[in-house]
């Protein structure tokens, strides 16, 4: 299985800066999960292959590329977008996104195909596929209704947390899960923003460590994702000092294969 973290925010050179703003997980060419960067950064091959957006909440920085993303395929679409949501972030998205005043209402919306997004809600806890992929849905600790998923082509699984603050059931679930190969996981904010951290139900690195003391899976790859972009220098610097097994930073546009 292949993923890539697409890049959102450029440097002053124009080159893709590791400090991320926006959230955009491809996997296979073929699966977004969230849809920061989506309209943005995706390339050819895969703008014209995905036509499934896994959305993990509603908050901007995961969302922002998607109405673009519609619009640039608009035309040439001929099937829908499929966007799978939570309803309560479909709910979100229809009155606060889609609503005609920030951007028009795909849904309700056709070309000469015929409809170009559709909705595909799932509940917490579900399990469902998307293209070659089988997901799993969990609920995790954030300010908004979020998931996080266990995402498998069969052969091989991975986890993300979405955003978060502590948790144990997710935990939990992963480690009844058989050979996970990684685990992407949120860790948003410096140990001095702890109370930050806390309100906006996010983890820093020092929280990180505890939550991760209740993984079993002590082969599993560790990737830190959704480090907010101004803190990045300070939260990769508390991570290296706790030196965590296994553990990483996702590097922007490299392809990562399991
Ligand atoms: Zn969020």
């Amino acid at each position: 299985m292949k993923l890539q973290l697409l890049p959102s925010t450029f440097d002053e050179n124009g080159m893709a800066s590791p400090r991320q703003h926006l959230s955009c997980f491809v996997v296979d060419d073929a699966v977004a999960i969230d849809a920061g960067s989506l309209a943005m950064a995706a390339s050819a091959v895969q703008k014209k292959q995905i036509r499934d957006v896994v959305l993990t909440h509603a908050h901007l920085d995961h969302i922002a590329g998607l109405p673009l993303f519609i619009d640039d395929l608009f035309s040439s679409l001929d099937a829908p977008v499929c966007v799978h949501a939570l309803p309560e972030i479909i709910e979100t998205l229809e009155r606060d996104i889609f609503n005609w005043e920030i951007y028009p209402r795909f849904s309700e919306l056709e070309n000469a195909n015929g409809a170009v997004m559709r909705y595909q809600p799932f509940a917490v806890g579900d399990e469902f596929s998307v293209k070659h992929l089988r997901l799993k849905s969990i609920a995790v600790n954030h300010k908004v209704s979020t998931v996080g998923f266990v995402v498998s082509d069969g052969q091989t699984k991975f986890a993300l947390s979405g955003d978060t603050a502590e948790i144990d059931g997710f935990w939990q679930i992963l480690n009844a899960e058989k050979n996970l190969s990684a685990l992407l996981v949120e860790c948003a904010f410096p140990n001095e923003l702890e109370e930050l951290a806390g309100v906006s139900h996010h983890l820093t690195p020092k929280t990180l460590k505890r939550e991760l003391e209740k993984f079993n899976q002590k082969q599993c790859l560790i990737y830190v994702v959704n480090i907010k972009p101004m803190y990045r220098d300070e939260v990769v610097r508390q991570l290296g000092e706790l030196e965590i097994e296994n553990l990483q930073i996702l590097e922007v546009g490299q392809i990562y294969e399991w």
